[in-house]
């Protein structure tokens, strides 16, 4: 089954090797981190959104090792400049170098289309947290000419456009203000330009705001169930209802953090429950607005996937659910193309 996937971290992974190393442990596979060529292709992984991310600081770069850890500090402009430009250059170098144009460059959702029937890695490139870009938009142009087509205005963390939900367990995304004004701007352009605005770190307010203001679908692109898991980073029933209404997309984490109820760290989480996690946001936002958001490479996810080769134990839990093929090809690929369309263009 071809899979595309709403959330990775490859890129912020593979930032600070040379290019040509990046390129070289990506093709070849070695079997570091959750991502690369051999595995993907293993698991069925076609293609997705790769994020481009800045951390806090050194200390603070491992996130999920913790279900409650400190508030992240913000980042100023030239840092977060500076890192964006490195993993573009990585992104870059992975377009130009994997071999027998293995892995491409997607601006539309036909590109993706392209890449998935010639068997290549189909490659949205995507902004987890807007601290690159001026609050007067310096600088969005220059990354859309880059070809970046997505977009989440914060992480969490806030920055001069919103509030990022801080990580938290048991909690909610109830916390601090709606989206700034530089934050209005920021949506409005990326409706104008095709960019999609990817609402999963967006704290309650600003996702509230962004749903009046946005003429595109609301996209969470991974992001759980709050009603089953209560982590600060999940959705409420009425998040997802709004999401299935504007016809767009919520995508599942498979971070165990998103997953668990037990407040503990244990991987040895079983894919009933993701599967709960399925059948809940199509219950509440509707089977054509749900498919999949691993978050591989940037989270600690269950036993049983380990990694992207894991990717068909997804699925056949999905078939002993009783969901059927069609439903299948919705959560994997076939919605994730419509609310491309949607949002990117043809
Ligand atoms: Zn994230």
């Amino acid at each position: 089954m071809q899979i595309i996937d709403g959330h990775n971290d490859l890129l912020f992974r593979l930032w600070q090797k040379e290019p040509a190393a990046a390129v070289s442990e990506f093709v070849d596979g070695r079997n570091v981190g959750q991502l690369d060529m051999p595995r993907m292709h293993d698991g069925g992984f076609a293609g997705g959104f790769f994020a481009l991310f800045v951390p806090s600081n050194a200390e603070q770069a491992h996130v999920y090792q913790t279900l409650n850890p400190p508030p992240y500090a913000p980042v100023d402009l030239a840092t977060a400049r500076k890192a964006m430009d490195e993993q573009i250059e990585v992104f870059e170098a992975l377009v130009a170098d994997v071999p027998n144009d293995g892995f491409r460059h997607c601006l539309t959702a036909g590109d993706m289309k392209a890449a998935m029937r010639d068997g290549a890695i189909g490659a949205i490139l995507h902004m987890e947290g807007c601290e690159a870009i001026g609050a007067d938009l310096s600088g969005l142009d220059e990354f859309y000419d880059r070809g970046l087509r997505s977009l989440g205005p914060v992480w969490s963390r806030d920055n001069v456009f919103g509030h990022g939900v801080p990580f938290a367990w048991p909690s909610t995304a109830d916390h601090g203000d709606g989206i700034t004004e530089a934050g209005k701007a920021l949506v409005k352009a990326c409706n104008e330009k095709r960019i999609m605005v990817d609402l999963s770190h967006m704290n309650l307010k600003g996702f509230w705001d962004i749903a009046r203001l946005t003429s595109a679908p609301l996209v969470a692109t991974h992001s759980n169930v709050h009603a089953l898991t209560a982590s600060s980073r999940n959705l409420t029933d009425d998040q997802l209802r709004a999401i299935g209404e504007s016809r767009g997309m919520v995508g599942l984490n498979y971070a165990i953090d998103f997953l668990q109820n037990d407040g503990s760290m244990d991987r040895n989480i079983p894919p009933e429950r993701l599967i709960r996690h399925l059948e809940h946001m199509i219950k509440i936002a509707g089977e054509d607005s749900v498919g999949l958001g691993s978050d591989f490479d940037g989270a600690t996810i269950p036993l049983f996937l380990d990694d992207v080769a894991g990717l068909p134990h997804l699925v056949n839990a999905m078939e002993a659910a009783g969901f059927g093929t069609a439903l299948i090809e919705k959560i994997c690929h076939k919605n994730w193309l419509r609310v491309l369309e949607l949002t990117l263009g043809k």
